[in-house]
């Protein structure tokens, strides 16, 4: 069920994802959204009780553009350059890969939610920003960049870098407060899929009216779109986007993977079937999770109610089934139909508001065993 739209008010918008926009990496000048597109979309989220995520560029709208946003229910995410316009709300600011030395600027009370763009370049100071940054943000968001070009090494070092992350978090929680790292946290709250969902829970609307997946499939080829404001929405197969049509991660448990479908149409060529490099970092993050999520649990009595996290001996499902062939069975096995219609019906929202709930409770019990 779609849930909510991401609408790109500029051609040079902010990417917020593992995708790239050409125009907003060369800097290339502003160009608006056509006001009554705006208005159109606008109106068809009223109309169909969605929320709207605004991608914003570098430069401020026009003030009649500002009025129109303000009709519809959404979040507004901007270019951390763009923050000094809106410095005064509530918004999503995106660290992109040039936009990294930013994160040094930021005030103690900065306090709003990150989305970190990391360069794969940059890997081995991703601690380093973390420490920086955790103090300074509600909620980070990370996303690797490049994660199809990582090799061995690279896939080593973010392990490295993922053990140094684990001391930070651990050091946090101990000293009595909540984290909320997108990559590791959110697993030791999660028990079940909590994937993006494109195509299925949201949809893109580009400058020139139409719908896409996502920003990617718009900016790799203008003719990837889905329908269009007039005409509707027509997504040929839609049922490969869903987890019942994915084999290798219905059987999977690292359940904060985003499960990018760009991604995957880019490596495998096939959109429900994820590379190689995308299962081990999350599943180097799912075990990153898991030992956190045991220690706490053993130092401070206050993740009890979070399902363990499985000791496993793969980090790619697909291993599996190579290893075991009767194991393929179970592909087919490991989501109940019950879980799946469940999984279908629960927005991103709903299980993000659900983390957050968990995040309340344990941070009340923290405080009380601190005090
Ligand atoms: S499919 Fe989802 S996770 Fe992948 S780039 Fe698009 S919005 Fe991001």
């Amino acid at each position: 069920m779609l849930n909510y739209l991401i609408v790109l008010l500029d051609q040079a918008s902010t990417s917020f994802c593992y995708y790239t926009n050409p125009a907003f990496s060369k800097n290339n000048s502003s160009k608006p959204i056509p006001y009554n597109t705006l208005n159109r979309v606008v109106n068809y989220g009223l109309k169909n009780s969605l929320m709207i995520n605004y991608l914003f560029g570098i430069d401020p709208l026009p003030d009649k553009y500002q009025k129109l946003i303000a009709k519809s229910q959404h979040v507004k995410i901007l270019p951390a350059r763009a923050f000094d316009h809106f410095s005064d709300e509530e918004v999503v600011l995106v660290i992109n890969e040039s936009e990294l030395e930013f994160a040094k600027t930021l005030e103690d009370n900065f306090k709003q939610n990150i989305i970190l763009r990391f360069p794969k370049s940059n890997l081995p100071e991703l601690s380093a920003y973390i420490e920086l940054l955790i103090n300074k943000c509600r909620r980070l968001n990370l996303n690797l960049l490049d994660i199809n070009k990582y090799d061995t090494n690279d896939l080593e070092e973010y392990k490295r870098q993922l053990d140094l992350i684990y001391d930070i978090v651990e050091d946090r929680y101990l000293s009595g407060h909540s984290v909320e790292l997108s990559f590791i946290s959110d697993r030791m709250m999660l028990s079940e899929m909590n994937n993006c969902n494109a195509g299925l829970t949201h949809l893109t609307v580009a400058p020139n009216g139409k719908f896409y997946l996502c920003p990617g499939f718009y900016y790799d080829d203008v003719n990837n779109s889905v329908g269009d404001l007039n005409s509707g929405i027509n997504i040929k197969n839609q049922q490969l986007l869903d987890l019942e049509h994915a084999p290798i991660c219905r059987i999977c448990d690292a359940y904060h993977c985003k499960r990018c479908i760009y991604l995957n149409q880019k490596t495998t060529l096939e959109i429900n079937t994820p590379s190689h490099e995308q299962c081990v970092v999350s599943h180097l993050e799912r075990n990153t999770s898991k030992l956190l999520l045991d220690e706490l649990n053993t130092r401070l009595e206050v993740f009890h109610d979070q399902e363990p996290i499985p000791e496993i001996d793969y980090l790619d499902p697909f291993e599996l089934a190579k290893k075991t062939p009767g194991k393929k069975q179970n592909f087919t096995k490991k989501v109940s139909h019950g879980q799946q219609k469940k999984y279908e019906q629960s927005s991103d929202r709903e299980l993000l508001l659900k983390i957050l709930d968990q995040q309340d409770k344990i941070l009340k019990l923290l405080n009380s065993k601190t005090k």
